[in-house]
């Protein structure tokens, strides 16, 4: 059986893996993206699932954005070594393999349709909540990637035209509301106090045995679980802003299933229970209030899987 070579690349990890045409990982490997000279890491990193094993038949990168597509480049937001980093081109050349690209989170969404949550969906919205938002859409099977690869940026579709500035310089962006850290800004804004932070579960992975007392998503989800109001506000406030992205984004595109992936996610029933009731104030068309929302089921994984797929996709194409 053949393979391809999937490539996920972050501002905190490398991923890179052997997948066959069924999603079946046959080799795979991460280490942290380095500040400098990340295509020599990346290399390394190719070359670790690469040798000895099958002759892969085209490669997949999804990279964090944004990216230009035509060009095939990448200035990922947080890796400032790379601007207009000529990212396909690169990987052509050291794998002589056909090179595909996309966005990190167009990746994870067509990992989830292929593999995941979305799997079978007609129309999808993946949805990446962390640090900052992220999306993808998958619209007939294929991924809607736009002239230039930036299709999908819903972290930066307005919810309140009067509302805050946001990092990107629009107004009122859902990601000022609803991303990791605006969440943890409004708390403590509102006088949120992280309780007793627990102690890092991983230790091995750099922790330093302290428990930090740093407010971030994962004590203000903590919170929330435990009943604290100013924690539960925040969750309200940041689905509530969600949801008004993905009704617009329903009536827009006629999406019916929307996964929700990235750290945030990981908050449960704290964010998605206020999600839904959101969802059910704001849509009003039918086909908007049957939006279906689901928590990946790929996890971190999510976007590897989309890389594949899209190679995959793209060597049957070329052929
Ligand atoms: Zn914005």
């Amino acid at each position: 059986m053949t393979h391809v070579l999937a490539i996920d690349i972050g501002g905190t990890k490398l991923a890179a893996a052997l997948v066959d045409e069924g999603g079946s990982v046959l080799r795979s490997a991460t280490r942290p993206t380095p500040r400098e000279d990340v295509m020599a890491s990346l290399a390394t990193l190719i070359k670790e699932v690469s040798e000895g094993g099958p002759e892969p038949s085209a490669a997949g990168i999804g990279c964090a954005g944004p990216l230009d597509l035509a060009a095939g480049t990448v200035s990922p937001v947080n890796m400032p070594s790379w601007r207009g980093f000529p990212l396909r081109d690169q990987v052509r050349e050291l794998t002589g393999l056909p090179t595909v690209l996309a966005g990190d989170a167009q990746c994870m969404a067509l990992g989830e349709h292929w593999l995941g949550a979305g799997r079978g969906s007609a129309a999808l919205l993946g949805i990446v909540v962390s640090t900052g938002i992220g999306g993808g859409l998958v619209i007939g099977g294929r991924p809607l990637l736009g002239p230039t690869g930036n299709a999908g940026h819903v972290g930066h579709m307005t919810v309140d035209p009067y509302g805050e500035r946001c990092e990107c310089g629009g107004r009122g962006c859902v990601e000022r509301y609803s991303s990791g850290p605006n969440m943890v800004r409004w708390a403590l804004e509102n006088g949120w106090t992280p309780a007793e932070a627990a102690p890092p579960r991983d230790r091995a992975c750099g922790g330093t045995g302290v428990a930090p007392a740093r407010a971030d998503a994962r004590l203000l989800a903590q919170d929330a679980a435990a009943g604290n109001v100013v924690a539960v506000a925040a969750f309200a406030r940041g689905a509530t802003a969600l949801a008004g992205m993905i009704a617009a984004t329903a009536a827009a595109t006629e999406v019916s299933t929307v996964v929700i992936g990235g750290g945030v996610s990981g908050a449960g029933p704290v964010l998605f229970e206020p999600l839904a009731r959101a969802l059910d104030d704001i849509g009003g068309l039918p086909f908007v209030r049957a939006v279906r929302v689901e928590q990946t089921t790929l996890g971190v994984q999510a976007g590897l899987a989309g890389a594949a797929k899209l190679a995959w996709d793209y060597s049957r194409s070329a052929t």
